[in-house]
């Protein structure tokens, strides 16, 4: 998204024409690494089709379609020019905005310049700005629209008497985050305005973030000061925003119309009489904007011209967008509407002009503004039968069913089910009595629950969780809002679900992880109390241990999983590589994951056994398949207490083939206690994780810390690094790339990195510099081609001239397919290959990692995958060089076999499974391993592999 910022400014530029303001741009442009040469091309192409001249001053040069190819990311550059420079036709501009955007990115920037373009002498002022801060306050400082909408007006709000009034009002502004919390102390320091007809005024610019108006009529009869209150404005008052209400509210009063105000019963009829919303019987018409940028400055100027040619009112607005009407007439308000191709728009005219204007102006937006367009795709208006879901029905008892092994273990238990379920309730009460007591009800029953709860959780962090839910149930700001809505009409459900996501929306928008989590929690204890109201109240958790299931586990839900309770995780959806399945790992929860929606609608408190380690459930099993399973379970747990004791000794199978067990690490933190665990060295550093971890970039002496630290606490055991694999769905905070439509087939990994080779070869330089003379091993991520391979050890040698290392190997992983076919010739000049399984996957199978429903199906022991392993090593072993696999199947259980069959070399995998995959091979032999490799490369399917592995 594009923003302003003081870095991309450079003041006091000057040019003689706008060719050299033009030439100026370009190379900032292609200086910052934004666009490539040859952008100035579709500078001045853009130019010649009509200029870009935006108003006041300023002019937003950017390519044409054609020179879309050249932008290496979005962004913008500002050059001010206080000496002017004539853009044609007269039009000075002294501050140009060069723009690098693949697509309609720029349109969020002429949102945000929209709203300076209102200032009257706006040009002088960027003409005059001596720094670029102060320009950057003049673009973003302009004055704020007026906040006046149906969530800010309170209609027969029960007050006592003025004052109670007016902390009403205050109360709306705040919610609606235009003014600070201590807005409603100001405005009783202020003396308040009678406008006559009961009507009063307040006002006050303190405590002010945004202007707003407020307006709220009493339930009860009022007075003050001897005179009657029928209602009252509330102003927060901040520049000139409320202008024109105030003018059209004395034109109002003039007319006698007050009273109108007063008597009216909804928010809507309030709106109107003020001019915030349109008179609902205005004629209106609505069309699909097919241009394929947009509304942008070219076509918006068209329709602003057109639009003038009317003598009368015309607005446009978005439909959905929640924005309203704006004038069609105002070139930047039309901008400011930010409307993409696609997007409908609607016109809504004056009476008196209606019949000709509306279709005018349907004419000239469906002949494109002046645009060439292609027309829109007609709306399909009936849903396709064939595309219905099929019926779901619940597993039987004794069903098998098959889902995807995420995490080992055996674990039985009840059947937890936790779905969110939609609600149905009215939105009108039945009586405000009734109402209130419907909520006081399901607030007590929640409470009483919570408490319960919070008296059996062991763990201090989930009884705090369970504490602040309960101080919500009681904040007497949710429930004051919640008995308004109630005096207004609503049920109590509606109600409560309106104040709950209102309240949570406002901690959303504040982006902050923790008040973020206050968001979750609200709307969690939302969801429980609505529950109650509907009835539907959540089933409780059984008291012994359960097995969980949902439709996926996101982190956020680790903080409520407490391991005494829940024996095993069930998921409907995710695969081995999704979040549910690294957090069950983590905590060492057996886990199946992806088993398919039906075991959402296993009965709660079925008897379930869950195998963690073949991905499979048996729903409600025979007692004799029980007994078998937990004497499974039991072996299993001595078995890893015996690997664990041999943790720190090598993995040689019985028949003397040893493979080396590495470890996965995301952080220079922790190494030590890595090693303990049993690593041979590490065999994945994901140097993304360490760049992910620093609020900016870290520098060469930082990144050289962080490895140095690594290496450190391997003591002399080999560390195996990846370069920064960053892009795609992993962007950098501080890391602006262009956004894509398929970020996993797009700049990524080391198409990113040769990009931008400042970057890499500082972390090479920092990598070499903290290696001295240890091992150091160097991968580069995503290499699909051989001259990625070459221009990456290129630049490694080129250093290696400046920096001495005395042991270091370079190699690639192995994460596309064209990389494992292109093996024999790569293994010429590789010293190794560590093959990324969970990409690798993902490309061989062309199903998306973390897709919800199809990644359960992305199985690494594909044949398919398989093949592409046995190519890969045995053109490492051909030229001499050794293999790896460092994705998450050098850990699954079923797979270690089948990749020592192949012939890997090393596995490195998640420090907490390296005792149990030493243990694993140490039972192997190599040569039945090598066997049962090649007749796995024979089946057809993931499912036809793992039975083979299951029969050896
Ligand atoms: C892989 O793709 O297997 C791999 C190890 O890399 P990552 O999971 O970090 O993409
Ligand atoms: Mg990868």
């Amino acid at each position: 998204m594009l923003e302003l910022t003081v870095e991309q400014i450079s003041m006091g530029q000057s040019a003689v024409d706008k060719s050299a303001a033009l030439h100026l741009l370009a190379e900032r442009l292609v200086s910052d690494g934004l666009v490539a040469d040859g952008y100035l091309a579709g500078l001045q192409a853009r130019e010649a089709q009509g200029s870009t001249f935006l108003g006041q001053g300023i002019a937003i040069p950017h390519g044409t379609p054609e020179t879309r190819e050249l932008v290496h990311a979005t962004g913008v550059r500002l050059l001010q020019f206080p000496e002017g420079v004539d853009w044609g036709d007269g039009q000075i501009v002294y501050l140009a905005i060069g723009i690098a955007a693949r697509s309609d990115e720029h349109l969020r920037l002429l949102q945000l310049l929209t709203r300076a373009l209102g200032e009257t002498d706006l040009a002088e002022a960027l003409r005059r700005a001596s720094s670029a801060e102060a320009l950057l306050k003049l673009l973003q400082g302009a004055p704020q629209e007026l906040a006046l909408d149906a969530q800010m007006i309170g209609l027969g709000v029960p007050a006592e008497d003025f004052d109670e009034l007016v902390w009403r009002a205050a109360r709306l502004l705040t919610r609606a985050e235009c003014v600070g919390s201590g807005f409603a102390g100001v405005l009783q320091q202020v003396d308040p305005l009678p406008l006559g007809e009961g009507l009063w005024w307040l006002h006050s610019e303190q405590a002010v973030r945004q202007p707003g108006l407020a307006f709220v009529t009493p339930q009860q009869a009022l007075r003050h000061n001897g005179q009657p209150v029928h209602g009252l404005f509330c102003l927060a008052s901040l520049g000139a925003a409320h202008q024109a209400l105030l003018e059209r509210l004395c034109t109002l009063l003039i007319e006698g119309r007050g009273q109108e105000l007063c008597r009216a019963t909804n928010s809507r009829t309030v709106l109107e009489v003020l001019g915030g919303e349109l008179p609902a019987d205005w004629p209106s018409a609505r069309i699909g904007l097919a241009n394929a940028h947009g509304l942008h400055a070219r076509p918006a100027k068209e329709l602003a011209q057109l639009a003038k040619h009317f003598d009368g009112e015309i607005r446009l607005r978005l439909i959905d967008s929640g924005q309203p009407a704006v004038s069609a007439k105002s070139l930047s308000k039309l901008l400011s509407l930010g409307a993409r191709r696609g997007q409908i728009l609607e016109i809504i005219a004056e009476p008196a002009i209606a019949n000709d204007a509306l279709p005018a102006l349907l004419a000239a937006i469906e002949a494109g503004l002046g645009e060439e367009v292609e027309a829109l795709a007609p709306v399909v208006e009936a849903v396709i039968d064939v595309m219905a879901e099929p019926e779901l029905v619940a597993p039987a008892a004794g069903a098998l069913i098959q889902g995807v092994a995420a995490a080992p273990g055996i674990a039985c238990g009840p059947a937890h089910i936790q779905v969110q379920r939609e609600f149905d309730y009215p939105l009108r009460g039945e009586s405000l009595p009734i109402e209130r007591q419907r909520l006081q009800h399901a607030l007590a029953n929640v409470n009483h629950e919570i408490e319960a709860l919070t008296q059996r959780s062991p763990a201090k962090a989930i009884r705090e969780i369970f504490i602040t839910h309960q101080e919500m149930l009681a904040d007497p700001d949710l429930t004051d809002e919640v008995d308004q809505r109630l005096r207004q009409g609503e049920s109590a459900a509606a109600a409560w679900m309106a104040v709950i996501d209102a309240a949570a929306r406002q901690q959303e928008a504040l982006h902050d992880a923790l008040l973020a989590e206050r968001a979750a929690d609200l709307r969690d204890i939302g969801r429980r109390v609505l529950a109650q109201l509907c009835g539907e109240a959540d089933v409780p958790a059984p008291e012994q241990p359960y097995v969980l299931v949902m439709e996926e586990v996101g982190p956020s839900d680790v903080a409520r999983l407490d391991p005494q309770r829940v024996a095993g995780i069930l998921t409907a959806r995710g695969g081995a590589t999704a979040h549910s399945a690294i957090v069950a790992r983590a905590l060492g929860i057996p886990a199946v994951v992806g088993a398919g929606d039906a075991v959402l609608l296993i009965a709660p408190g079925t008897p379930l056994l869950l195998d963690g380690q073949r991905g499979r459930l048996a729903v409600a099993p025979a007692a004799e398949e029980l007994e078998r399973a937990l004497a499974e379970r039991d072996r299993r747990e001595q078995r890893l207490h015996a690997a664990k004791a041999r943790r720190l000794e090598p993995a040689i199978t019985r028949d003397g083939h040893a493979i080396e067990v590495f470890a996965n690490i995301g952080e220079s933190a922790g190494i030590e206690a890595v090693v303990d665990q049993g690593a041979e060295g590490v065999g994945l550093l994901r140097t993304e994780l360490i760049f992910m971890a620093h609020q900016q970039a870290p520098d060469e002496a930082v990144q050289e810390a962080e490895y140095r630290r690594v290496l450190d606490g391997l003591d002399g055991r080999p560390l195996v690094v990846r370069t920064l694999d960053v892009g795609g769905d992993k962007p950098l905070p501080y890391w602006p790339i262009a956004k894509e439509e398929n970020p996993f087939l797009g700049v990524r990994g080391i198409r990113l990195t040769l990009q931008r080779p400042h970057v890499m070869e500082s972390q090479l330089r920092a990598l070499l510099r903290a290696a001295g003379d240890r091992p150091l091993r160097i991968m580069f991520p995503m290499v699909g081609q051989l001259e990625e391979w070459r221009q990456a050890r290129a630049m490694v040698e080129r250093l290696r001239e400046e920096i001495a290392v005395s042991d270091l190997q370079l190699g690639i992983m192995i994460e596309v397919p064209s990389a494992a076919l292109l093996a024999p010739v790569l293994a010429q000049e590789v010293d190794f290959f560590s093959i990324g399984t969970n990409d690798l996957t993902q490309y061989t199978l062309a199903i998306d990692r973390g897709h919800p429903s199809l990644s359960a199906q992305a199985d690494g022991l594909h044949p398919a995958v398989l093949q592409l392993i046995d190519i890969t090593v045995r053109a490492a072993h051909a030229h001499g060089k050794w293999v790896g696999v460092c994705g998450e199947l050098a850990a699954d259980p079923q797979a270690v076999a089948l990749l020592l069959g192949l012939g890997v070399d090393e596995l490195s995998v998640a420090a907490r499974s390296i005792a149990e995959v030493k243990a694993e091979v140490r039972e192997l032999n190599f040569e039945h391993a090598q066997q049962l490799a090649r007749q796995a490369l024979l089946q057809g399917s993931a499912g036809a592999v793992r039975a083979l592995v299951e029969t050896r």
